[in-house]
């Protein structure tokens, strides 16, 4: 019997980690459920899971919360300080599924305990990566990839040094992949949002749209599997059967592939060093008939070179990226700026913002917090 939490409850990766962990209640038992806002959907989870604790994010909810866990002897918590003292409790196993940084601290709280950390929030590592490999390390606790991709490196990779000689992230292309730039100007938040192949939350979508999330992925690959920034390479896939490969300096290249759905990682990383069953559609490849594969175009997809910019220069610009991405992608979620303005205000506050390489996590915070100060007034003036 293990415990497991998961921070990001009510998400698309914390509702599909819910989806197995309740299909095994012998197996596993529920500790903490965390969420933003959703007090229905968190309410609803603690209760079918009997869940030790549920603490929303959002501390004008306590009270509605409160209200629909009474009568249970759920545990209920609101604020942020309560979502990083939830994820401190150490469970065995936590799923690390909020979105942005707004992840950071919990995830970091998790990690100091020295457990299983399934990691899906990539933008924490992407900003404060070598900060959280070394507070990893240094509590012993394992850090478990979630993200398909990385979830099929983990599966492929021999950690041997000198044995690999690159990593291919594979990537959809995502709902704009054979679209000019002037076509993909005038496309609406609805639009961005509607992957080909995969079901996701927002920000994710939009960051497939803009094909930043492979960007991001690069820099996640870069702290999960260090053999060289310049050993990582892109590759584009249409059909996310192939979910990436590890090439061999003996020339083999060992693959993962599954149907699109991110049960199959999650199972991978909750089962971990284990296997369990999901109902996940089998791979059937005769269906699928063909499988194709091209080069990324760093052109037509900007964010994709402002990321990989990023990657190779190191230091705060990670950080600087996402929290521009950050506040440029929510600014087009809400309808106030264009999809292509995306790139261009991470662009700009990277070539304005150039701060020292953070040392410790209040650093990251800091720099996070002015990056997206500068997209702000970027975007009031794009505004105007
Ligand atoms: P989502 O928007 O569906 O869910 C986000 C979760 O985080 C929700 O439970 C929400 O309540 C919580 N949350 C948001 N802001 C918060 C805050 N300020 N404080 C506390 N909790 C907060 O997102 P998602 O698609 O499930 O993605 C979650 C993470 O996993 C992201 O980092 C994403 O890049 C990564 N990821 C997602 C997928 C996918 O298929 N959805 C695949 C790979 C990686
Ligand atoms: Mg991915």
């Amino acid at each position: 019997m293990r415990t497991v939490s998961i921070l990001g409850a009510t998400g698309s990766v914390g509702t599909s980690t819910l989806d197995l962990v309740e299909r095994e209640p012998d197996r596993f038992h529920v500790e903490a459920l965390t969420a933003y806002s959703d007090v229905a959907g968190l309410a609803a989870a603690a209760k079918r899971t009997s869940a030790r604790i549920a603490v929303i994010g959002d501390p004008a909810r306590y009270d509605a919360l409160k209200d629909a866990l009474a009568g249970t002897a759920i545990e209920v918590a609101a604020g942020p300080r309560a979502v990083v003292e939830a994820a401190a409790r150490g469970a065995d196993w936590t799923m690390a599924a909020i979105v942005g940084l707004a992840g950071l601290e919990p995830t970091m709280a998790a990690l100091s305990c020295g457990k299983s950390v399934a990691l899906a929030n990539k933008e924490s590592l992407v900003s404060a990566g070598s900060i959280m490999i070394r507070a990893a390390d240094s509590a012993g606790a394992r850090l478990l990839p979630v993200d398909s991709e990385h979830n099929a490196v983990f599966q492929c990779y021999e950690p041997e040094p000198g044995r690999v000689s690159r990593i291919i992230l594979t990537a959809s292309g995502g709902p704009f992949r054979t679209w000019s730039r002037e076509e993909m100007r005038p496309v609406t938040p609805a639009q961005a949002v509607k992957h080909p192949n995969w079901s996701m939350g927002a920000k994710i979508s939009v960051d497939s749209a803009t094909m930043m999330n492979k960007g991001l992925e690069l820099i996640e690959a870069h702290h999960l599997f260090p053999i060289g920034a310049d050993r990582l390479e892109v590759l584009v896939h249409p059909q996310s059967v192939v979910h990436s490969m590890v090439e061999y300096i003996d020339g083999s290249v060992l693959a993962q592939l599954g149907s699109p759905d991110m049960r199959v990682p999650i199972a991978h990383a909750l089962a971990w060093p284990e296997r369990m069953q999901t109902p996940c559609q089998r791979l059937d490849l005769a269906a699928v008939g063909k499988l194709e594969f091209e080069a990324p175009d760093f052109e037509r997809f900007p964010a994709l070179a402002l990321a990989k910019e990023a990657l190779a220069a190191g230091g705060a610009r990670p950080a600087v990226l996402n929290a521009a991405n950050e506040a440029a992608v929510a600014a087009f979620l809400a309808g106030e700026v264009g999809f292509l303005d995306i790139a261009a205000i991470v662009a700009e506050v990277l070539a304005q913002y150039e701060p020292d390489a953070p040392e410790i996590l209040a650093e990251v915070v800091a720099i996070d917090a002015e990056a997206r100060q500068k997209a702000a007034s970027v975007m009031r003036r794009i505004a105007a």
